[in-house]
């Protein structure tokens, strides 16, 4: 199986990097790496138009080549599909994140953008994000990812599956679950400053409020689960289509 690995978080970023040793030293991967040279975290979607895409080309360690692309995670697996630098994969993988992408967040994550990208060209595509700052070893959700990969065929549609895996180690984890997206609330968002010459300036961050609500990828994932959401690109509202119906016939003009 041909595999391109991305992420938003850098080339040589730890998650990255760790998920390259795991299934490049597995000889049913091959395995080819185009991603962003550096942090590109929470640039959503955002595609570069106005600026070259400068690429530098790297040996991989375990064979092949690969690509620092100074342009976003969407630039990268844009280029990586359709600038015939590297192979056409079978899979896409965008991973693994440091942080989690869980619930309304997907919107800003650069990591499901990346994704999404290849799904929206015809790659199927996982997203796979390590929740936690503090614990730092990619090792046991990459070995998961290989786990996942050898059992894709029962869970995949070809789509994009998004998988945020719990921060803790390995026997700590409650399990796997199949959720849907929650919303995930911020508190104190912005933190007001001031600058040495007195100039007040803002800081965003702010603390995920736990979720309340049943089923959802952000309350599996507090729970010590492994969330897996299988997601689309179609955003359209059908019921609420359905409810505009009237609305069309008098906004159609009758001659
Ligand atoms: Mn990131």
């Amino acid at each position: 199986m041909r595999i391109l690995l991305t992420n938003d978080d850098g080339f040589f970023a730890p998650g990255l990097q760790t998920l390259y040793h795991t299934l490049a030293t597995n000889p049913a991967y091959e395995i080819t790496i185009v991603a962003p040279e550096g942090q590109r975290s929470a640039v959503g979607h955002a595609i570069t138009l106005f600026e070259p895409l400068f690429a530098a080309k790297h040996t991989l360690k375990f064979g092949g080549e690969g690509f620092a692309v100074r342009g976003t995670p969407s630039d990268c697996v844009k280029l990586a599909l359709q600038g015939d630098i590297v192979f056409k994969p079978d899979l896409l993988i965008s991973g693994i994140n440091l942080g989690q992408n869980l619930g309304t967040d997907v919107f800003y994550s650069g990591t499901v953008s990346a994704a999404l990208e290849g799904a929206l060209l015809g790659v199927p595509a996982l997203a796979v994000s390590l929740a936690s700052y503090e614990f730092r070893d990619f090792q046991p959700a990459a070995d998961f990812v290989l786990k996942l990969l050898r059992n894709l065929n029962r869970i995949s549609d070809g789509g994009l599956i998004n998988v945020n895996i719990p921060g803790l180690p390995t026997k700590d984890w409650q399990g796997v679950k199949l959720t849907r997206l929650g919303k995930a609330v911020y508190e104190n968002i912005f933190e007001s400053r001031k600058d040495p010459r007195g100039r007040i300036y803002y800081w965003q961050s702010g603390t995920l409020t736990p979720d309340k609500e049943e089923d959802t990828d952000l309350r599996a994932v507090q729970e010590g689960y492994i969330s897996i959401t299988t997601m689309h690109s179609d955003l359209t509202d059908y019921n609420r289509l359905k409810s505009l119906t009237v609305l069309t016939e008098h906004l159609n003009f009758t001659s």
